[in-house]
């Protein structure tokens, strides 16, 4: 082996305090290691927890109807897409989900990603551009973020849901193209977005309407197509996202618009064009799940049940954020707090996740309780019944508190 310099203490240095900084914060992360498929129940560490932590909101990810097409589609179409799918990696599988996906939710036309961080980089970039104005809401998920950075546009932040404050804006003179973007459920709080009212001003301001509704595709809306049919909200001026990963339990995300839309993001978008496309199994696996999405409704009913079980449940000791979704955040303050208050259930053998930032904005750090149709009704009251023994007192006082160490 050849000899060689060893690395400067400068640099080693740069890392090594990049650590400490985080452990001082309480904001290093580790990750758990699963032993075992996602489901209600987890197994880490040779224990079996009860976890509130995945977006698995219908249960699907261990679906055995979605596996077994899994497994088929690999006998027909191996397990490697190969190309781009601007090449020669768009297989008659994915051709079939994008149809399917459009007919979906209802709209013209699909196009279809290998995950959301990429749909929203690759459709925010294909939309907008130097030159144009750009309408963010101040918690929109971080590829949505990275997408308004990386499209070159200018970017107009207006506070969480605001109307009157995107309206103000939207007033203010433009240059070129007018894109709004938004989650349509907020993904550490979980209120829905006032999309009429969004629409209603896109309208009234020539603007385009992006809706990410990665933890509303499948779940919200009678038929589980998502926030538009939750509203009752068509328009040709609407670019929905939605993604696969979370309620349909697989992988993967999607674009959904008019044709000419749809056309120019396929045109355009780059995390599509220089990326391999997915493996074919995910397609089929994906198809499985459209049909499962439409067949067992009663998933959507049972989810609704357990948020107002959880919501009742634990309102008299202890304050969750208002949202009326599969989300039921718990805000405590400090990353301290949160980080103690998630190792306090871990040992009842629950798990639910503490979120701090940069995910959450400062001060603001929480548990994030996720329901699912994999839960019992009995989980959930182990589960408030876990929060009642162990809530910090000032949990049930207005939130955000801010707890000392000892909560
Ligand atoms: C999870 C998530 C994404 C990213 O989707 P992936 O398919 O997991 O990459 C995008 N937007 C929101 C709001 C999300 O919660």
């Amino acid at each position: 082996m050849a000899v060689t310099e060893p690395m400067s203490e400068r640099i080693n240095n740069r890392f090594a305090d990049h650590i400490k900084d985080l452990r001082q914060q309480d904001l290093f992360r580790y990750r758990r290691v699963l032993e075992g498929a996602q489901s209600a129940r987890v197994r880490l560490e040779g224990r079996e927890y009860l976890s509130f932590c995945s977006n698995d909101y219908l249960g699907l990810a261990n679906h055995p109807r979605i596996a077994a097409a899994a497994k088929a589609a690999i006998d027909k179409y191996g397990v490697g897409a190969g190309a781009s799918g601007m090449v020669t990696g768009h297989m008659q599988v994915h051709e079939t989900l994008e149809a399917d996906l459009a007919r979906f939710v209802g709209l013209p036309r699909a196009m279809h990603f290998a995950s959301g961080y990429q749909a929203n980089i690759g459709v925010i970039c294909s939309l907008a551009g130097r030159g144009d104005t750009i309408y963010s809401d101040a918690l929109n998920h971080a590829s949505l973020i990275d997408g308004t950075r990386l499209s070159r546009a200018e970017v107009r932040r207006y506070a969480h849901a605001d109307m009157a404050a995107l309206e103000q804006s939207l007033s203010e003179a433009a240059s070129g193209l007018r894109l709004v973007v938004t989650d349509s459920v907020f993904s550490m709080d979980g209120d829905i977005a006032p999309l009429p009212r969004l629409l209603a001003l896109c309208e009234q301001y020539d603007a385009l309407l992006m809706v990410d509704d990665a933890h509303g595709f499948g779940v919200l809306g009678e038929h589980g197509r998502g926030c538009l049919e939750h509203f009752g909200l068509a328009s040709e001026r609407i670019i929905y996202v939605g993604t696969l990963g979370k309620a349909a339990g697989v992988a993967g995300a999607f674009v959904a618009g008019s044709d000419a839309l749809v056309e120019n993001i396929l045109q355009r978008a780059r995390t599509y064009m220089f990326s391999t496309a997915t493996p074919p199994m995910l397609a089929a696996a994906l198809l499985e799940s459209l049909r499962v999405l439409s067949e067992e409704a009663w998933r959507r009913e049972h989810l609704r049940a357990l948020i107002g079980q959880l919501k009742s449940g634990v309102a008299a000791y202890a304050r969750l954020l208002p949202s009326q979704t599969a989300i039921q955040p718990m805000v405590l303050g400090a990353n301290a707090a949160a980080l103690e208050f998630s190792a306090r259930l871990k040992a009842r053998g629950i798990l639910v996740p503490a979120i701090r930032p940069p995910t959450v904005p400062e001060g603001t750090a929480r548990l994030r309780i996720s329901l699912s149709a994999a839960h019992s009704m009995d989980e959930v009251n182990a589960l408030i019944e876990a929060l009642r023994v162990n809530a910090p007192r000032a949990a049930a006082e207005q939130a955000p508190v801010v707890l000392d160490k000892k909560g």
